[in-house]
């Protein structure tokens, strides 16, 4: 790219927006436009398990890694099995993601992916914005921000969920239902925090386990590691090796908007935006939809907008539920156990994708453990 050449759209950060907004504007062969995403880490490597419920696995083809239709949920010495026929619960590693959208890249003139630069500042200019990374300056017409900031989030309802899995290889073949996800295995809870282990069985001999806690303050990653350490001793006559492990402290909250109104050409969307999930931290549906949204727009307008969600009842849901769990962790094992038990499948599914009905929000409601939820309401 020549010196000061002003760029159509400079994306900030590299991860799952940035790249699934290029995803989409190359399959929807959108070419009149030029675009450098600045991302600061290196090199990418499979730094998270992306995992969601879809009706339609078949377009994630290419870099599926293995898909469920039983997920189960487990409190003191009861478990809750939910399965369905029309949807799967699907793992994509990020590395399939992240190799799979920079190959398409790669033969792409018009889009640039630049690595290992941080963006150190951003001017705006009568027309355009002049944006310092620690290695160049770019100059652009439109700038697409996707660099996580936990300062954008209100102070309440909030928390973390923190987490350290560890991908692990055992000798003799697991005593896990490989076709069943265990979504929220031993829920526990004291005044401070819930906990519970999350474990994807991926083949006969690996599984993806992982030890999550929902809390106002997050848990360092060697914090975790103790607790999860504890938790695999269950497993001391089945020798084992860890293969990869995976942190994550993800912000559970609600975003305040008024820091982030479109203006002038800059954008927003990700976990910047809002597009995690406030009462669960799944964010990926979110995003891919934003993304498709967007490039139709870019295609057919020549613009693009920030993430929005103008869910009015799932945003209400979501924030009274993250207020309860987050005063009354006590209670959560209780209230995500009961709430599963008297939910019909496909309803919980639609509602934790974003796709839930009117009806579906009736039937959340009416699911919900009531003398527990009045009593927290009451309570706060
Ligand atoms: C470990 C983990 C597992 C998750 N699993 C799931 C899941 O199973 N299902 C689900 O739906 N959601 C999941 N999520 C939530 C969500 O989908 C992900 O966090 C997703 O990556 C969010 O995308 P993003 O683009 O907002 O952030 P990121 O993917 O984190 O991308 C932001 C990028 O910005 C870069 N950046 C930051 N600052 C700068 C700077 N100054 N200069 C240049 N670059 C910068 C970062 O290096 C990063 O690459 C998970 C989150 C984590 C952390």
């Amino acid at each position: 790219m020549k010196k000061n050449k002003i760029i159509d759209f400079v994306v900030l950060g590299g991860g799952c927006a940035a790249l699934s907004f290029i995803n989409k504007v190359i399959d929807k062969k959108i070419k009149n436009f030029s675009f450098v995403i600045i991302e600061k880490r290196k090199k990418y490597y499979d730094d998270k398990s992306w995992c969601f419920w879809t009706e339609d696995k078949k377009q994630y083809d290419k870099i599926l890694e293995k898909s469920w239709r039983s997920f189960s949920f487990n409190f003191k010495d009861k478990n809750n099995i939910l399965t369905s026929n029309s949807f799967e619960y699907i793992y994509i590693r990020s590395i399939s993601f992240y190799n799979f959208v920079i190959s398409k890249i790669s033969s792409k003139p018009f889009i640039e992916l630049k690595l290992n630069e941080d963006v150190i500042n951003i001017k705006f200019h009568k027309s355009y914005y002049q944006i310092t990374t620690s290695r160049a300056v770019y100059l652009a017409k439109n700038v697409l921000d996707t660099r996580p900031n936990i300062d954008n989030f209100k102070k309440n309802p909030f928390m973390y969920q923190s987490f350290l899995g560890y991908e692990i290889k055992f000798k003799k073949q697991i005593d896990f239902n490989i076709n069943n996800v265990y979504l929220m295995h031993n829920m526990k809870a004291d005044n401070k925090k819930f906990f519970f282990d999350y474990i994807l069985p991926i083949n006969k001999n690996t599984v993806l386990f992982e030890h999550t806690i929902f809390s106002k303050n997050a848990f360092s990653e060697a914090s975790i590691k103790k607790m999860l350490t504890r938790r695999l001793k269950i497993f001391n006559n089945n020798e084992f090796k860890v293969i990869r492990k995976e942190y994550g402290k993800i912000p559970m909250g609600i975003i305040n908007k008024k820091a982030l109104i479109d203006k002038n050409n800059y954008f927003f969307t990700g976990t910047l935006a809002g597009a995690i999930r406030p009462s669960s931290g799944y964010g990926f549906l979110n995003i891919q939809s934003w993304a498709d949204q967007t490039t139709n727009k870019l295609k057919e307008e020549g613009k693009i907008n920030s993430y929005f969600n103008n869910k009015v009842i799932e945003k209400y849901l979501d924030n009274l539920f993250l207020k309860i769990i987050s005063n009354n962790s006590i209670y959560a094992p209780y209230i995500f156990y009961y709430f599963t038990k008297n939910i019909i499948t496909e309803t919980f599914i639609r509602f934790m994708i974003g796709n839930a009905s009117f009806f579906d929000f009736i039937k959340v409601i009416y699911a919900m453990p009531k003398r527990v939820f009045i009593r927290c309401l009451i309570k706060n």
